[in-house]
């Protein structure tokens, strides 16, 4: 079996991540993709906008009805510092048969040799890099693919702003996404 595993603060999950999960799923032949939201991203500081279980529900409300896309909530079972050489250790114990792909966005990649354990990756794990609009595909040694994944230009970041500004966010993020963070008046 082979396995997508695609970390991220989800602080809103996106169309972006969406897209880009499925296209690399398709390119890869990933049987599955496991997305797995962060405690705490060791690159953002510490805070996240939204609570964990805010930031989970939306994931699970986004990757409803996707019978590729599973929700795998190691990091936050775990809590504390949420690094990726965590991740992939306990997953590869729970499936050594199978084959481990770290997706990681090119903006995400381009401080990858300076993530905990890095050299060590890739012997967990294939390390595959997707492209995204505006950002150069960094060179980096450790990495075994780079993918090109339909540009989406969305981002949290954006997205969190418009949501400050009273700005619409529609089609930002899916319908189910954006009903939940209206009712819970999130990143106003
Ligand atoms: P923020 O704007 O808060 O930094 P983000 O939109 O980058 O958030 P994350 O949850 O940090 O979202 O991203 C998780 C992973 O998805 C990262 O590897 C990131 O590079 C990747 N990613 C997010 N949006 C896109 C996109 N539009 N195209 C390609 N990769 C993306």
């Amino acid at each position: 079996v082979r396995i997508g595993i695609f970390g991220g603060s989800f602080d809103p999950v996106h169309v972006g991540h969406l897209l880009v999960a499925e296209a690399c799923a398709e390119t890869l032949s990933l049987d599955e993709v496991r997305f797995v939201p962060a405690w705490e991203q060791p690159f953002k500081g510490g805070r996240h906008h939204a609570s964990a279980t805010h930031r989970v529900a939306m994931l699970e409300l986004a990757l409803r009805g996707n019978p590729r896309f599973v929700l795998d909530l190691c990091e936050v079972e775990r809590q504390g510092v949420s690094y990726t050489i965590d991740t992939l250790v306990c997953l590869q114990k729970r499936f050594p048969d199978d084959q481990l792909f770290l997706l990681i966005g090119a903006d995400a990649a381009r401080d990858l040799s300076s993530w905990r354990d890095a050299a060590r990756l890739p012997t967990l794990a294939n390390i595959v890099v997707l492209s995204r609009p505006g950002v150069p595909l960094p060179q980096q040694p450790l990495v075994t693919h780079n993918i090109e994944v339909p540009a989406i230009d969305v981002s949290a970041t954006a997205i969190r702003q418009a949501i400050g500004e009273g700005r619409s966010i529609r089609y930002q993020v899916t319908t189910e996404v954006h009903d939940y963070l209206v009712a819970h008046r999130l990143y106003t």
